[in-house]
């Protein structure tokens, strides 16, 4: 927080659909690992004479987006020209929405903040061009021509760097629990762009719409649109930068401009790239090959069948059903497979509890707390070494469950469980089995114990003495020494117990 200034920061972020054909073609809408220009039809190349006819499935994922996050849908909606030149735009023009988005008016809620959504519509993407360097031609691939678009504008209400990232983290969260878009930031599938300005606090005020005014005679500061952020710690680098660039700007007398600029990824600073462009410019008018679309009622609530459970009200849910922390129940609640695998391992450990006639309420907070500890800590921190994600591993719900169980029950003490843990990460396979084979069984005999610590301490009179003299924790050297005679498999509860009884 700025003592003189208010960071006013709207977001549009522009999704690629994962439809299986293009957004006017029936073109193939996988162009991943497939040769430049080989997934092109006349239609998406802009040939002159030809149809384009809208993709049903984008127009039903763009509604169903919508009412995840609380629009409404206009029950009347159209298509628009947008009209400018570039190489990569054969139509000169792309098909975008203009007037009458397919949804408006919906919130997503960041931490506290009630993010207002303003719209989502649908248009087409654009070629990409490559510039090789120390040559003097660019070349062009119109694969990615005419994939399906969804661009989202939130209203200018955005107060920090921190909180733009956290929404456009949340709304990839939500494209993808939907199965809509891969919405990968490195791939391109998901980009996003930032509008930031900065004002003197209290002379001006947030109208709605999209629109700042100014009180009194206050002047506004232009706002910049920052592009070609390719992850989400680029994008709060690359807000926070601006933002300083702009004040320092004002506190230096110079002259803010309304412009585009571009982050530069290896300097870590924005560069200006053009001055922007109003709606005018583009002379938007309505698609002349593309009927109007009404939108029933019944499809609307045919879509809204797709709507599950979203990340959010499910985070409340494992919070308030499985006791887990706050914290614990973000990362899960993350990646939705995740999610789905957590609550079959605890559904398992529920079998088990009941089928051992325990009390499942009684026992559930525990068990919890130990599945956030070797699911969250333990698991997870491997899949992130490995950069793997929870579907890419084979250890069943089922294996994770008997594993915490075994746990639960003592049958292992914490060292065997990472060694047991670790060959279930690496090979899979029944951790009973493996417990087994590799002779971690935790040995809980007392006698066969007793009889283990009693030659240790015969061996280690001299620590005996400084024992027995008041230094303490002489006792930790007895425990290493019972656990590697044990090979690590005494339980060390029981180990510290007979230590004491025997050393008093
Ligand atoms: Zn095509
Ligand atoms: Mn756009």
């Amino acid at each position: 927080m700025h003592e003189k200034y208010d960071v006013i920061i709207g977001l549009e972020i522009h999704a690629e659909l994962k439809t299986k054909s293009k957004m006017f073609c029936s073109c193939d809408n996988d162009a991943e690992a497939k040769g430049a220009n080989t997934v092109v039809c006349p239609i998406c190349l802009g040939h002159p004479g030809t149809i384009p006819l809208a993709n049903k499935q984008a127009i039903a994922w763009t509604i169903l987006t919508g009412l995840a996050l609380d629009c409404k849908v206009n029950k009347l909606s159209k298509f628009d020209r947008k009209n400018y030149f570039y190489p990569d735009l054969p139509k000169g023009y792309q098909i975008s929405q203009y007037d009458l988005p397919l949804v408006y008016d919906g919130v997503l809620k960041v931490g506290d903040n009630d993010i207002k959504i303003t719209r989502i519509h649908l248009e087409e993407d654009t070629g990409k061009s490559t510039h090789p360097g120390g040559k003097n031609f660019s070349l062009i691939d119109y694969n990615r021509g005419g994939t399906p678009l969804m661009e989202m504008v939130t209203e200018p209400v955005i107060p920090d760097a921190a909180s733009a990232k956290k929404f456009c983290q949340q709304y990839q969260q939500i494209l993808r629990y939907l199965d809509i878009s891969n919405a990968d930031m490195e791939k391109g599938q998901m980009r996003c762009e930032a509008n930031i300005s900065v004002q003197e606090k209290g002379k001006w005020e947030y109208k709605g719409k999209c629109e700042i005014l100014s009180l009194g005679e206050y002047k506004l500061n232009p706002k910049v649109e920052v592009k070609n952020i390719n992850s989400f710690k680029a994008l709060e680098k690359a807000i926070e930068y601006e933002i300083k660039r702009q004040i320092n700007a004002i506190e230096d007398g110079d002259e803010l401009i309304q412009e585009t600029r571009g982050w530069n990824e290896d300097k870590k600073e924005t560069v200006s790239q053009r001055v922007k462009e109003t709606s005018a410019d583009y002379r938007y008018f309505p698609e002349p090959d593309i009927p109007p679309l009404n939108i029933s009622d019944e499809w609307i609530e045919e879509i809204k069948k797709d709507l599950i459970e979203l990340p959010h009200t499910k985070k409340d849910r494992f919070i308030r059903q499985y006791f887990f922390t706050d914290d614990i129940a973000e990362i899960i609640v993350s990646d939705k497979n995740l999610a789905d695998y957590t609550e079959n391992v605890i559904s398992e450990l529920r079998a088990w509890i009941d089928s051992n006639g325990d009390d499942w309420e009684r026992q559930q907070k525990k068990l919890a707390k130990s599945v956030s500890n070797w699911l969250i800590s333990e698991l997870f921190k491997h899949l992130k070494e490995d950069n793997l994600n929870i579907s890419d591993i084979n250890i069943t719900p089922e294996n994770f469950a008997e594993f915490i169980s075994l746990v639960y029950q003592g049958k292992v003490n914490s060292s065997a469980a990472q060694k047991i843990l670790e060959e279930m990460y690496k090979n899979g396979g029944d951790p009973s089995n493996i417990m087994q084979d590799m002779g971690l069984e935790q040995i809980d005999d007392s006698a066969e114990l007793e009889k283990t610590i009693s030659e240790i301490i015969t061996n280690n009179q001299k620590q005996v003495e400084e024992y027995k003299g008041g230094k303490e924790n002489v006792l930790q050297f007895f425990v290493g020494q019972t656990m590697a005679a044990t090979k690590g498999k005494a339980n060390p509860k029981l180990v510290t117990e007979i230590l004491k009884k025997l050393l008093s």
